[in-house]
């Protein structure tokens, strides 16, 4: 059985690992589970999971899950260096990182140093920190299993195929809620309307940066450090359907494109599963109900966070980090109604314009440059308020 560790095991990713794993009797063992602060769902998944490390970032909260009943446990490691030290336990084979954010970074790095195996929903860390991640990942001869549905696609279209023949990556979008909306109208749109994704249904961070497209941003520079490609040779696909999960054309004019239904248990259960795959009875598709696929080209113009995404992706070094951290910045803004929709690409442009990009960072100037972006973001917003993007 493989014992599986669900760093974020509370969130949208966190819960259909749950879900993959109750629904395949004798594969997997849940090892260990954490989250931030929602230690009442995480209270519940100990009594049907019962776990052997339990692991809560929130100091307060985790002393509160000590005094319930439903998470005993072999452990409890508490605070962000806590889930470090739970992600190096000995007895773990595959550690799932489900974490939203810049958050997932450091229990990430600490994995890969105890050459665990990762199952990656997290995008963030790999856009902050991708050379460094890859790098460490490589040195440890340890294995990134993409579940981001689009990297999984890319990566089962690449498994058995020589990175020398690969031309580009076609990364498809939904397009979110907005894609074939006016500009005028999307500026103004409430958290509300944002959150009601019509494709997936995903934790409230991601489902703002589908909507801006960001998401799609971020995924451009987890393609490029997951596939080694440059940001020349990733091409960005609305497709609304959702149905084929990305593609890749080989230097011949092949292209294979990864289909299935849109379920991201999917793809968390292959990168739990990998090298095998396993029966199920989740979504199928039906080809006699698919009446149309549509590709359409994404609109720099009315989604700005995709343009200043390839900006970062073709400059790298600390650029990426400062996109990543204005946008968690204005995304959570937003949420808390501080600043318009169409304020978001607004403030990321503002940080990204101040920052003095620096090539070839080592983690400590990732980091200070994701600190220094956070805290001008702040600043920005603090003195602009909602008025910031007019
Ligand atoms: P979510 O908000 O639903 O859940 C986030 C999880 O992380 C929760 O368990 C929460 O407790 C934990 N967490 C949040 N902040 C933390 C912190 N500071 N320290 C420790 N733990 C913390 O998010 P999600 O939608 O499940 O997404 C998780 C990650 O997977 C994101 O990076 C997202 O981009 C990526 N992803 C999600 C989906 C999806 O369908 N939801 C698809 C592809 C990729
Ligand atoms: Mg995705």
């Amino acid at each position: 059985m493989k014992r599986v560790a669900i760093l974020g095991s509370t969130g949208s990713i966190g819960r259909n690992t749950l879900d993959v794993i109750r629904r395949n009797p004798g594969e997997f063992r849940v090892l260990a589970i954490t989250a931030n602060s929602d230690i009442d769902t995480l209270g519940l998944q100990a009594e049907i999971f019962k776990p052997a490390f339990i692991g809560v970032a929130d100091a307060v909260c985790a002393e509160k899950l000590r005094s319930k009943r439903s998470a005993q446990c072999r452990k409890l490691f508490t605070g962000l260096d806590g889930l470090c030290r739970l992600a190096e336990q000995k007895e773990i084979d595959l550690l799932v990182l489900a974490i939203s954010g810049a958050a997932a970074l450091r229990p990430l790095l600490a994995a890969i140093e105890a050459a665990k195996d990762i199952a990656l929903a997290n995008k963030e860390a790999l856009v902050m920190a991708g050379q460094v991640v890859m790098g460490l990942a490589a040195r440890k001869k340890i294995r990134i299993i993409p579940i981001d549905s689009e990297q999984s696609a890319i990566w089962q279209c690449l498994e058995k195929e020589e990175r020398c023949g690969l031309k580009y990556i076609y990364l498809t979008a939904s397009g979110g809620p907005f894609w074939n909306k006016p500009a005028k109208f999307i500026k103004k749109c409430a958290p509300e309307a944002v959150l009601r994704h019509p494709r997936w249904n995903m934790g409230e961070k991601i489902t703002v940066d589908s909507a801006t497209m960001m998401n799609k941003g971020l995924e451009l520079l987890e393609a490029m450090h997951l596939f080694g490609v440059g940001a020349d040779q990733v091409k960005i696909i609305i497709h609304p359907e959702a149905v084929i999960h990305s593609m890749v054309e080989f230097r011949d004019g092949v292209v294979m494109a990864q289909m299935s239904a849109t379920d991201m248990r999917i793809p968390i259960q292959y990168a739990l599963s990998y090298p095998r795959r396993l029966s199920n009875t989740l979504p199928k598709l039906d080809f006699y109900k698919l009446h149309e696929l549509r590709f359409v080209k994404p609109d720099l113009k009315k989604f700005p966070c995709l343009a200043l995404a390839y900006r970062a992706a073709k400059a790298l070094g600390t650029l990426p980090a400062v996109l990543n951290a204005a946008n968690e910045v204005s995304v959570s803004e937003f949420l808390r109604r501080r600043i318009c929709f169409g304020a978001i690409p607004r403030v990321i442009e503002i940080v990204m314009d101040r920052h003095c990009n620096r090539k070839n960072p080592e983690l400590a100037h990732i980091l200070e440059a994701d600190q220094w972006a956070r805290a001008e973001a702040e600043k920005y917003i603090a003195k602009k308020g909602i008025g910031v993007n007019k």
